[in-house]
């Protein structure tokens, strides 16, 4: 601990004392990150193809990007509630990762920046909902827009993520969200081009003859 921070009484890379514990950067692509860096309410989710696929849902609150992984993703249906279990905090600079952890690493797997935007709270104070875990947000994504229900269950790690009906739910019968969706937000590549570590498509410029 620096003596700054000491004097500060608090040490800001302490919440990702985690995240870093579990990676190796020296065979990961994935960022180190450093602690208190604050954006206005970033939210993403990476599609993330590791032993078992999932979609991990990321809110930025008070300078770290507080994490969830649903197995079975977001669906826009308000009678179904996703299960969305709580795991460390990332670094803001995770926000636009996305690439390959090599197998056999924590993660190993193909990482897919699914969708990305802005997120607000609506319960009066963010930090206190999150602690009380019982959050009221509105998602401002490419993908996932409108009102959620996060909320923590008995099982303090396990929450659940449920869509708020509002003009933006759909019925899971008529519209899969996971399913329409299955390229990423930024370079548009499918989950096989990402791993084969292809560069995404850019326009060629024109060929004068
Ligand atoms: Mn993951």
């Amino acid at each position: 601990m620096r003596y700054l921070e000491f004097l500060q009484g608090m040490d800001p890379s302490m919440p990702l004392k985690e995240y870093h514990k579990k990676r190796n950067f020296k065979v990961t692509a994935e960022p180190y990150g450093r602690a208190g860096r604050r954006t206005r309410g970033i939210y993403m989710i990476q599609k993330h193809a590791a032993s078992h696929l999932h979609y991990d849902f990321r809110l930025e609150l008070a300078g770290f990007l507080k994490s969830w992984a649903i197995p079975k993703g977001p669906s826009l249906d308000p009678h179904i509630k996703r299960l969305a279990v709580h795991v460390e905090d990332h670094p803001i600079q995770y926000a636009t990762f996305q690439g390959t952890i090599p197998k056999g690493h924590y993660g190993g797997g193909t990482v897919m920046l699914w969708d990305q935007g802005k997120w607000e709270c609506l319960d009066a104070n963010a930090n206190l909902a999150y602690k009380k875990g019982n959050m009221t947000i509105e998602l401002h994504g490419k993908r996932l827009r409108g009102k959620w229900k996060l909320v923590r269950t008995r099982i303090p790690k396990n929450w659940l993520l449920i869509k708020i009906t509002d003009m933006y739910a759909r019925s899971e019968s008529d519209f899969i969200i996971t399913q329409k969706y299955v390229r990423s937000v930024t370079t548009k590549q499918p989950m096989n081009e990402i791993a084969s570590h292809k560069k995404p498509i850019k326009k060629r410029k024109k060929v004068s003859a």
